[in-house]
């Protein structure tokens, strides 16, 4: 029987195991091993003449098990799994969200090359972007969420770019105050100077689930699968999936940097991926039920949540055209300063007081003086982060519990 009439969810835990490979184990083992026996010789080098891309492949033939840093089971059946959720040809699995991004900004751009990126991004991209990729002679274009594309695509001209312009990232929603970019339109500038300019989007505030990139006209998307992905605290992973022309790059790439996951970490994801739709659901809800309670508190400024945004504005448009449900990320404005916003923070008890995001358990945090910490003061007015602002991740306790929580450490302040 064909699978494809199923649903991702329904398949996340068969889609590509057999159980007969395994001694009918039902759960893929762990492959704790570094390399692979070859039947004989000659599957040896037959496997290694698509490995190294000698020839292609005949039909029905699959690149064989070689050796942990190319292939291995956890990874490979993580991989096919992954594809399902965002419809892409190829996925890699790698250490950390980290590697995965610095995999494929090292990939796509070479000393003299553009990348067009916007703000903010993730501490860690903006670090490589602004320190490595400076001192590799890599030139950046940043652009901020008030800019129109039409600007955008100004901007670039000016800079004359042309076919220097190799590669566009894309953080959206961005982290911590979820403004959106027009993947599409963005994209479609870009491609407009150079037609082979790789366009990527980090989607990790997303999810596989609430926002598919590559339908949007993108090559390739990241995550950090750390987040909502493995969504239990308990690893770190990254992933890039796309289509299959630059996966084959980043996978090459990848076999010769050695930062793909372990076999250990192959087989977490596996287990988190049973219950990615499940969990990410009531993630949802409940920070549905949590930014309406904030909005309508009289110690909160304002509140930054998708399912919040005013419609007929352009980001409610773009909410609409890009996202299927409003996430599980709540930001807001604590009435007050830095010290109301610890005294908040201070008092929570059910919600732990930790960075990272997209978990089980709900965790609150002070981007200004935390997670954007390195982000010039200047720069950090501007994105919107002040020092009255409050991150909140939502996991999946009773909604009324959170709540009750929130508005007893609001009580205090
Ligand atoms: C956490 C995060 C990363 C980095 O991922 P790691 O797994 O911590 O290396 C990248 N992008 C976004 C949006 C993130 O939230």
């Amino acid at each position: 029987m064909s699978e494809k009439k199923f649903s991702p969810e329904s398949l996340m835990m068969s889609h590509g195991y057999k159980p007969s490979l395994s001694e009918g184990a039902i759960k893929c083992p762990i492959f704790q091993t570094s390399t692979f026996a070859f039947k004989s010789a000659e599957e040896g080098k037959a496997y290694f003449e698509l490995a190294y891309g000698l020839r292609e492949k005949n039909e029905n033939e699959e690149l064989g098990l070689i050796y942990s840093r190319i292939n291995n089971p956890d990874l490979e059946i993580l991989e096919n799994r992954l594809c399902l959720w965002d419809e892409a040809d190829d996925c890699c699995v790698f250490e950390s969200g980290m590697s995965a991004i610095s995999t494929v900004l090292l990939e796509f751009l070479a000393p003299g090359d553009v990348l067009l990126y916007s703000n903010p991004v993730y501490g860690g991209t903006d670090h490589f972007i602004k320190h490595f990729l400076l001192k590799m002679g890599i030139k950046t274009i940043g652009f901020h969420p008030w800019q129109t594309p039409e600007e955008i695509g100004e901007m670039l001209r000016e800079e004359n770019c042309g076919d220097k312009l190799k590669l566009v990232h894309i953080e959206t929603p961005a982290n911590p105050t979820n403004t959106l970019t027009d993947i599409e339109e963005i994209g479609r500038i870009a491609k407009q100077i150079n037609p082979e300019c790789v366009v990527c989007v980090d989607n990790t505030y997303m999810g596989p689930l609430w926002q598919h990139p590559l339908k949007l006209g993108a090559d390739l998307v990241v995550y950090s699968a750390t987040k909502y992905i493995g969504g239990h605290s308990d690893v770190i992973a990254g992933a890039v999936l796309g289509h299959k022309e630059p996966m084959l790059r980043v996978r090459t790439l990848r076999t010769f940097l050695g930062n793909m996951a372990g076999p250990w970490t192959g087989w977490l994801l596996l287990r988190s991926l049973e219950t990615l739709k499940l969990r990410m659901e009531q993630q949802c809800s409940n920070a549905q039920e949590v930014a309406q309670f904030l909005n309508k508190h009289p110690k909160v400024e304002s509140v930054n949540y998708l399912g919040l945004l005013e419609e007929g504005t352009q980001q409610h448009k773009l909410y609409k055209k890009q996202c299927s449900a409003p996430g599980a990320m709540v930001t807001f404005n604590i009435k007050g300063k830095e010290k109301e916003a610890f005294r908040f923070l201070n008092a929570l008890s059910l919600m732990k007081l930790a960075v990272s995001l997209g978990s089980t358990e709900s965790l609150a945090q002070h981007p200004a003086s935390m997670t954007h910490a390195g982000v010039l003061p200047d720069e950090r007015l501007k994105m919107g982060i002040t020092e009255n602002l409050v991150r909140l991740s939502i996991g999946v306790e009773k909604a009324d519990d959170l709540i009750s929580d929130i508005g007893d450490a609001l009580k205090g302040v």
